[in-house]
């Protein structure tokens, strides 16, 4: 099966739905079949685990491993769950653990499944980079086009403050479009005491990192 995984320098990237619970205007989905113009990331089905475990192969080879998209992953909250677990069971210490496991994510889970679920994640992810995207909800809203609507960027922020208590690193992110307001989320970020990334928008090639 095509699209699981892509590597990008010393990290491998999974690939495990195509389903996201935004429709962001910058999202690289609408714009490419080819992700950086040469992985296929529509997936014909969403991978199981063990799909997505022989797809990672050697996990050893890579600085870090990241569940990302063409999607949100931790709408595959289960997948996230036991991939991580299983890649943490290949190492005799909890951390730190080469490689080390990353979400990229819209911080909606908690609205998706109901429920916190990062005291869940606790122990398994190191990282966790969150897509603030907006310095206030009216352009999150513009921008991101969440199913959840003005619930959306409220529950962001508070995932990111619930993020904090059980993972190791946590990150803000925005992508630098006219509408975002870059120094007010980065005050955000620093008001929420995480740190903060910026990511270049790109018409044709827009590059996850
Ligand atoms: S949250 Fe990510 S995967 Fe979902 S629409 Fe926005 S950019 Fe695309």
């Amino acid at each position: 099966m095509l699209g699981i995984v892509y590597p990008i320098g010393n990290c491998l990237y999974l690939n495990i739905t195509n389903r996201c619970t935004n429709h962001c205007i910058f999202c690289i989905r609408y714009k490419s079949k080819l992700f950086n113009q040469k992985h296929p990331l529509w997936l014909d089905h969403e991978p199981t685990v063990e799909e997505s475990i022989e797809a990672i192969g050697d996990p050893s080879k890579y600085n870090e491993i990241v569940f990302c998209g063409y999607g949100e992953p931790l709408i595959r909250l289960d997948i996230v769950k036991e991939v991580s677990k299983h890649l943490r069971s290949l190492s005799p210490t909890p951390y730190p653990l080469p490689p080390k496991l990353r979400i990229n994510t819209n911080g909606q889970a908690n609205l998706f499944w109901g429920r916190n679920i990062l005291p869940e994640l606790k122990g398994l992810v190191d990282r966790m980079v969150v897509s603030l995207d907006a310095q206030n909800a009216k352009v999150y809203n513009q921008i991101c086009h969440s199913e959840f609507h003005e619930k959306a960027y409220p529950a962001v922020i508070e995932f990111i403050k619930e993020a904090k208590k059980y993972i190791p690193e946590v990150i803000a992110s925005a992508v630098e479009l006219p509408e975002v307001d870059v120094a007010a989320c980065r005050k955000i970020a620093k008001n929420l005491g995480v740190k903060f990334k910026i990511r270049p928008y790109y018409e044709e090639k827009y590059v996850r990192a």
